[in-house]
């Protein structure tokens, strides 16, 4: 898919204020220094159009952006900021399952798991949850040119088989890196497929 245009559309903190439901949305989560912001900026070209995550304790949002007046690119806020208060944390689960589970037009999740890391509970228990909505999902392993491939692939494998252990089918997955642009004609045209659909 070729990007002709992306651009920010606007930021809120509820489903209902988001944009009309009127393209395929594909929305971007994950832990908090994942790369989620690198990657929407490689799969963009659009250097600066994410911003780095919001700092802990800071308003979180649901950003739209619109590709090729075409698609809605969201970027979520991310998970798993150990210094968030409980409150906070409250909120921002309220706030992301009305999303989750309201926002008609959302037509997959991707998943941001840093290739680097063994299986994590917050991402395990992010997808199980999306799972038991019956939100369709991806993963997108970031950052593997911070690795030899040979270590990607042996991080994948435990990864794909964790996985395994609780779903009868694996979801797709992604390998990326923002700084080789790897998994970028990948993504972008798993996304191409899907808005075909
Ligand atoms: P976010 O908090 O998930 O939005 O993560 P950022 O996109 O801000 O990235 C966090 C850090 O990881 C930054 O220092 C990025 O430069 C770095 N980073 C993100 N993606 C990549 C990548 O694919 N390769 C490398 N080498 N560094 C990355």
């Amino acid at each position: 898919m070729l990007i002709r245009d992306a651009r920010f559309l606007t930021s809120n903190t509820r489903v209902d204020l988001c944009p009309p439901p009127d393209r395929p949305e594909y929305a971007f989560i994950g832990r908090s220094n994942v790369g989620k912001s690198s990657l929407i900026n490689m799969l963009t070209s659009r250097a600066g159009l994410a911003k780095t995550s919001a700092s802990p304790g800071k308003t979180q949002l649901i950003n739209h952006f619109l590709v090729n007046e075409q698609w809605y690119l969201v970027d979520l806020p991310g998970y798993g900021y150990a210094k968030v208060s409980k409150t906070a944390r409250a909120e921002w689960q309220k706030m992301l399952n009305a999303y989750l589970q309201r926002r008609e037009n959302l037509a997959c999740v991707c998943v941001l798991l840093d290739s680097r890391l063994p299986p994590q509970a917050s991402d395990l228990e992010f997808m199980e949850n999306l799972g038991e909505m019956g939100v369709p999902f991806v993963m997108v392993f970031t950052k593997t040119d911070k690795q030899s491939a040979a270590q990607t692939r042996t991080l994948l494998a435990a990864y794909l088989a964790k996985m395994a252990e609780s779903w009868d089918e694996l979801p797709q997955y992604f390998v990326t890196s923002a700084t080789t642009k790897a998994g970028r004609d990948e993504l972008l045209g798993f996304i191409d497929g899907v808005n075909q659909q």
